[in-house]
């Protein structure tokens, strides 16, 4: 695994705690609108800055007592085959694990789960399941009945989870969402939604595309809330 980034602090990244987050380069989606080129596109990976595992792991040892968890995330990290082992690390220096996934991996995730490797997932969900631009975005024969199942497998509450949607103008509509939450909704389901910012994008036209008013999204909350134990505009 490549680890090209290190965020020493985060307050608003893992529920609850204290968290520092890592990012694990490479990922098997291409989302237009993702603005993490430099973590997604191999040929912006080679010239990104690297830590080694000793650096990130002397890090952890150092904020022993002083933080509580480690967000994981990419790119996408399940494609790493060696991210047990990683996570077994972390686990054992006494640190909580909140993963970040697009759900792509479905037996990973389960098998992260069940040899509680994690504590946490937070899973992106990207638009309506029947939409074109999942079928666009998957990458590496990645099929939609993987994202079903990483969905319905957290559905079933065996870890502590969240889903939630980047928000971006042009690719959701109202319809969109209203659909998701029937896919995805739930009484046990929290579900969150985070305006799109138009920088550094994969693809630079999305560069020019306008967030959408608060006020609309705001207003799709409302309407989709009935079908969530939670749902919020972050
Ligand atoms: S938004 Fe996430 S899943 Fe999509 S390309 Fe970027 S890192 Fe990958």
């Amino acid at each position: 695994m490549i680890i090209a980034g290190l965020q020493k602090t985060t307050l608003i990244d893992y529920p609850g705690k204290i968290a520092c987050v890592v990012f694990l380069a490479g990922c098997n989606f291409r989302c237009n609108w993702c603005y993490s080129s430099e973590l997604v596109l191999p040929l912006k990976i080679v010239n990104q800055p690297r830590f080694s595992e000793k650096e990130f792991f002397d890090f952890l040892r150092e904020r022993q007592g002083l933080l509580e968890g480690v967000v994981v995330c990419g790119g996408e990290p399940t494609i790493n085959k060696d991210l047990p082992q990683f996570l077994a690390k972390i686990k054992n220096l006494g640190f909580a694990i909140k993963l970040d996934t697009n759900g792509s991996n479905p037996q990973i995730l389960k098998d992260l789960v069940d040899t509680k490797l994690i504590d946490y997932v937070a899973m992106d969900i990207k638009t309506s399941p029947d939409s074109e631009i999942y079928k666009n975005i998957m990458q590496e024969g990645i099929k939609m009945e993987d994202i079903k199942e990483s969905a319905g497998f957290l559905k079933q509450g065996n870890v502590d989870w969240e889903f939630r949607t980047t928000a971006v103008n042009t690719i959701h509509t109202k319809e969109d969402f209203q659909k998701i939450a029937q896919w995805i909704g739930g009484p046990n389901v929290k579900y969150y939604l985070q305006n799109f910012r138009p920088e550094k994008t994969i693809d630079p036209e999305f560069e020019k595309i306008k967030p959408f008013e608060t006020k609309f999204l705001e207003e799709v909350v409302k309407e989709i809330s009935p079908h969530f134990k939670l749902c919020q505009l972050r």
